[in-house]
């Protein structure tokens, strides 16, 4: 059986529906399907399996969204700030993926990752990620020569490179649904097609003090405690129960583009740039994927739509949401002259497979097509600055003790998703006295 027939059938068999549904109770209820949530619900369950859990997701199916849209990389915890969580966790939640990947027999590869530098001002760019890498705990990376790069990449060149020999890739979408899976097996249950649209206290004293609806034709629920991962609409179902508007997510997509079939023997392994300290994004790349597909990319542009995968899918609400927030206008000054260049290399692709040239200098325009995309939850402060690490937030009212959000995840969440997992279990259970 195929893995996408298996996923399949997993997925039919995991996934309810509350249309016509009386009202329903749980103890924890657990808001998106993204590799967080189900990452959390399943180990919210297997650390008190006697607590009715439920998640429930606004699409039809799981990991639509970012958990679904990615380059489906294992990170190794290279890049990240020493001493933040998001490096802690993506460290720890990389031993932890691999562990899983294992023992549910899903497939993954090893490919291992390069970050070349090609010119000699990236090589003490490069040599400082390597002491950062190493501060992080990432294992057997080395600075290797240019003879080197070759005997990983023959196409590639470079002065020199950081060999990062545990980076791998994966399909986070079917990860995410083995979440699910597991989640299911222990007696959670999943109900996709529940857009929350509010969130209350129950009017009179309930063990079940949390309301929360839906659009009309779905049941309310009630539940002890409400958790919510709900990625790209985090800040907004956070201000459903009293929180701030900040930090802000304003949506940013990444387009890749797509190596033709009978160019993929141009690469092998993960290829990236020494990033450039003076913008916020990694710098495009490429990805070989576990189809056999490379992708190369992404650039970051801003999305029309929270969850809008193309120049033609604008949502004027959240469009003028974006552009009226006072940190997007003050990005929009300090990296205008990027965030152009990126809009032209989205549009004009040969000017990305220029940047991607100095990596390969045979591939060629004619080699790549347009590919797929993914739509980024980039939370943002008042002031512009992008927020990089993990945000909590509470709430206010009588029901912000029952409540906790997760209004930032960042990326590489999904590398991280058993160690947020745990993590969040452990914040959940001690604020909630579970
Ligand atoms: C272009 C791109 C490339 C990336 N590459 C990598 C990579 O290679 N490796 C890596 O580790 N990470 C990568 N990431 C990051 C990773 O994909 C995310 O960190 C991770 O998927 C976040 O998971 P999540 O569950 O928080 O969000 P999501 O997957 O977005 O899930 C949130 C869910 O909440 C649901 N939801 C929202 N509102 C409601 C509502 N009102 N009611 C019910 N449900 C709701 C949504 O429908 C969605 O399913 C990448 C991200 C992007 C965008």
């Amino acid at each position: 059986m195929s893995n996408a027939t298996r996923s399949f059938f997993r997925s039919a068999s995991t996934l309810s529906s509350l249309a016509g549904k009386g009202k329903q109770t749980f103890d924890v209820v657990v808001v998106g399907g993204g590799i967080v949530g189900c990452a959390t619900a399943r180990q919210l369950k297997i650390s008190r399996p006697e607590l009715n859990i439920a998640i429930v997701e606004k699409e039809k199916k799981l990991a639509v969204h970012q958990s679904g849209h990615n380059s489906g990389v294992l990170h190794a915890g290279i890049y990240y700030a020493p001493g933040s969580l998001k490096a802690k966790l993506c460290v720890e939640g990389l031993d932890l993926a691999y562990a899983y990947l294992d023992e549910n027999k899903i497939p993954y590869k090893k490919t291992g990752k390069l970050i070349v530098a090609v010119e000699p001002l990236e090589i003490p760019r490069l040599n400082n990620l390597y002491k950062r890498a190493l501060q992080n705990g990432c294992r057997d990376i080395e600075i290797i020569d240019g003879k080197r790069i070759k005997e990983f990449e023959p196409h590639c060149v470079g002065l020199q490179a950081l060999w990062s020999p545990h980076t791998g890739i994966v399909d986070w979408g079917l990860v995410t649904q083995s979440y699910a899976d597991d989640f299911v097996k222990r007696g959670g249950k999943v109900f996709v097609d529940y857009p929350l649209t509010e969130i209350h206290s129950a009017s009179e004293s309930s063990d079940h003090p949390v309301v929360i609806k839906s659009r009309s034709g779905l049941p309310e629920i009630q539940a002890k405690y409400l958790l919510t991962c709900a990625g790209l609409q985090s800040d907004r179902i956070a201000q459903l129960s009293g929180c701030s508007t900040t930090p802000k997510i304003v949506p940013f997509r990444g387009e890749y583009l797509l190596l033709k079939p009978e160019k993929r023997y141009l690469v092998k392994t993960n290829i990236y740039p020494v990033p450039d300290p003076r913008f916020p994004f990694l710098g495009v790349h490429f990805t070989p994927r576990m189809n056999g597909d490379v992708w190369l990319g992404p650039n970051a542009v801003l999305a029309y739509k929270r969850e809008g995968y193309s120049y033609f899918d604008v949502s004027p609400t959240d469009l003028f949401d974006a552009i009226s927030f006072r940190g997007m206008q003050k990005l929009m000054l300090k990296y205008g002259s990027f965030g152009v260049q990126e809009f032209y290399r989205g549009v004009f692709y040969s000017a990305q497979v220029k940047q991607l040239q100095r990596f390969i200098p045979e591939l060629k325009v004619s080699d790549v097509t347009r590919g797929p995309s993914g739509v980024r939850a980039q939370a943002m402060d008042v002031e512009g600055n992008l927020v990089e690490d993990f945000v909590f937030d509470d709430g206010e009212g009588p029901i912000a003790s029952r409540v906790l959000h997760v209004r930032n995840a960042p990326s590489p969440g999904a590398t991280s998703s058993l160690a947020i997992a745990k993590m969040i279990t452990a914040k959940a259970t001690e604020k909630f006295n579970l």
